[in-house]
């Protein structure tokens, strides 16, 4: 342990002993100067931050020892007033013994009350502050130039200035590991202004190096190193450059990505500088940072390129109704620019008989629900195209993802396909259909002819007649669903009342149900409102449905026929007592030629045309149909039209 100023400068001495240990054991760096500011005494701490021990520079005057010529003036002046009995401060730059300039915060005091003979001077050394202060600067000149940036090589040179300029640093390069040359290559360099590095600039992008050899070291080690004087080291190649640009200290990081070095970074300034650990580790976190945005950046490059090369059609939508992004597959398919896409609301696109179910499937998406659809949207020059669909969307962002496929082509040769098929059905089902009551009607007439008397062939041809008016009524039944199919059909929209309509049906058709002992039951409300729609078309739907019932019902049973009317137009139904529909056929019930198993033997020669006309009816009137059923309980089938349809 000292003792309290030991060997002390002349005068000390009478100093009270307890200050002198004060100032021994102050973990500030305190130096004691006489009135010619020559050292009387220093403590421990000055020693560690000057490096000259207190015997060599007793009496010695402190400008010589500490004091930078550029500070010269300042230094004197802080003495002068500490010699005038004040005290004070700045922030400034003093010399260690080895040459290199420490930041200090210099207060300079009196020692004693009054004009004194000595002061006393405290050093505050101010080098992790500023250190902090630069890695924030760094840090945050790294943050702002990645958040500009896009890549890499645009970040590059304002990453480099940022850190250069926060840590005061002269030159600084980036290179990126080359995977297939197995080379670091320079991607960037940026030099301050004032500084002759244009040879070690040109050096330095022309080179390339292997792993192991320059920057190429620190790519090997995957970790920061530090060159003290790169004009001393024997293996750096670009010395003659850093010689010509006054460079020295040398440090370079890595740019990690998962482990893996995908770069390095390099700056050089143009004093000697010895490494430190708060700025490797400093360096090697940002070094995280650079490498990670440059994973993002790649991953992002290679989205970018799928989403541009792609034929699909791309994009990203909102809740809002409008594309957020389109790929160019877009502009080839359906004709329109992206701007003009991501102008119009999209569902003003999609063909009007499918916005209702893109509705439907939006609502879906909205759930969270995957989705797939297909639908035809409006190219520029008028056309539809058929999309095919599968979209998912993030509920929480209001944004879907979907791709979408050209399925014009496919859906024209589909269709044709199909109809090509159907047709052949229909002119086989059709002649077979037409065949068993020509030939019946050419048996009943050979009969006839051959009959022994005249009751016996009158009987034969009114059997003839029969068949006659069931194949009539089987060739309009086709008649009518091709001309409302075609919509060829022309409809006369004349007032009609359903319940008129229908007592006329039902006289129609009272043999037959007197014939089978039903009894038939109508409630219809006497303020039902007239209704605007086709006449014959709308018996003839009744007229079906009824028959049906009739038919499908066995002999006593009941047929209730109800007509109201609500909010959503009129509404008619007709439930009776009958074999009812097997659960399974239920979903085929409206679909051309379809025909339950259990009434096949009821009506042998029935062709399943009924009901798929009543549905074509109605739906040309703008309405709906539907049925329930149980089988061997009875059915019930219900349509509802608009009271004035817009008719479609
Ligand atoms: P069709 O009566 O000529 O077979 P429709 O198209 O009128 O053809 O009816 C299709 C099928 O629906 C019928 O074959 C039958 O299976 C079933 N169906 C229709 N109406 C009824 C009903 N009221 N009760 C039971 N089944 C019915």
């Amino acid at each position: 342990m000292q003792p309290p100023l030991a060997r002390p400068g002349p005068g000390v001495h009478e100093h009270d002993t307890r200050l002198g240990s004060l100032i021994r054991a102050n973990p500030l760096a305190i130096l004691v100067v006489d009135a010619e500011n020559r050292v009387e005494m220093c403590n421990a701490a000055f020693e560690t931050l000057f490096g000259y021990r207190e015997a060599e520079i007793a009496g010695i005057g402190i400008e010589s020892l500490i004091v930078p010529p550029e500070h010269a003036e300042e230094a004197a002046a802080l003495s002068r007033r500490g010699l005038d009995g004040q005290s004070s401060q700045s922030v400034t730059r003093r010399r260690r013994k080895d040459g290199t300039l420490v930041d200090v915060e210099l207060t300079i005091s009196p020692l004693g009350d009054g004009p004194a003979t000595r002061t006393y001077n405290i050093y505050r050394d101010l080098t992790e502050q500023r250190r902090t202060e630069h890695h924030l600067r760094a840090q945050y000149a790294v943050v702002e130039a990645l958040a500009q940036s896009s890549t890499i090589e645009d970040a590059a040179p304002r990453v480099l200035r940022g850190v250069a300029e926060a840590v005061g640093w002269q030159v600084g390069a980036m290179w990126i590991v080359d995977k297939t040359a197995n080379q670091l290559k320079c991607i960037d360099l940026w030099r301050a202004a004032g500084v002759d590095a244009r040879l070690f600039e040109a050096e330095t992008r022309a080179h390339r190096f292997p792993r192991g050899v320059g920057p190429g070291r620190t790519w090997a080690m995957g970790t920061p190193a530090w060159i003290v004087d790169v004009t001393k080291a024997e293996h750096f190649s670009r010395r003659a450059g850093a010689q010509a640009a006054g460079l020295h200290a040398a440090f370079s990081f890595p740019m990690m990505l998962e482990g893996e070095v995908v770069g390095v970074v390099e700056f050089f300034t143009s004093t000697v500088l010895e490494s430190d650990d708060t700025s490797l580790r400093m360096f090697a976190a940002l070094g995280q940072q650079l490498g990670e945005f440059i994973g993002r950046s790649r991953t992002q490059e290679q989205f970018e390129r799928f989403f541009t090369m792609s034929q699909d059609l791309l994009c990203i939508a909102g809740f809002d109704g409008y594309f957020k992004r389109v790929n160019e597959a877009w502009s080839r398919v359906l004709g329109y620019t992206a701007p003009e896409l991501l102008a119009e609301p999209y569902m003003n696109l999609v063909h009007l008989d499918d916005r209702d179910t893109a509705q439907v499937e939006m609502a879906r998406l909205a759930t969270g629900d995957a989705v797939t659809m297909e639908n035809r949207w409006r190219c520029r020059d008028g056309s539809y195209k058929w999309l095919f669909w599968n979209a998912i969307a993030k509920p929480e962002e209001h944004i879907i993802y979907a791709v979408a496929r050209d399925d014009t082509v496919y859906q024209a040769d589909h269709q044709l396909k199909e109809t090509l098929k159907m047709r052949h059905d229909f002119v086989s089902f059709v002649t077979h259909q037409l065949r068993t009551p020509l030939s019946g009607i050419k048996w009943m007439l050979d009969l006839a002819s051959n009959a022994e008397n005249p009751e016996e062939a009158k009987s034969y041809i009114q059997d003839a007649r029969e068949s006659g008016d069931r194949l009539i009524g089987l060739v309009n039944d086709l008649l009518h669903v091709s001309r409302l199919e075609s919509g060829k059909l022309q409809v006369i929209l004349e007032r009609v009342q359903l319940p008129e309509l229908t007592q006329q049906v039902l006289r129609d058709v009272a043999a037959l149900v007197r014939e089978k002992g039903h009894k038939v039951v109508v409630d219809a409300d006497p303020t039902l409102p007239d209704a605007m729609l086709d006449r014959e078309l709308l018996q003839q739907a009744i007229l079906n449905l009824v028959s049906n019932a009739i038919k499908y019902t066995p002999p006593g049973g009941r047929i209730d026929i109800r007509i109201f009317h609500d909010g959503d137009g009129l509404h008619w139904s007709i439930r009776d007592s009958g074999i009812g529909i097997p659960q399974a056929g239920q979903a085929r019930l409206f679909e051309k030629f379809y025909r339950a198993d259990n009434a096949l033997t009821v009506d042998t020669e029935a062709v399943g045309l009924g009901l798929y006309l009543v549905r074509l009816i109605v739906e040309r009137f703008g309405g709906t149909i539907a049925c329930e059923s149980e089988e061997g309980q009875g059915t019930l089938f219900h349509f509802a039209v608009p009271v004035a349809p817009g008719e479609r």
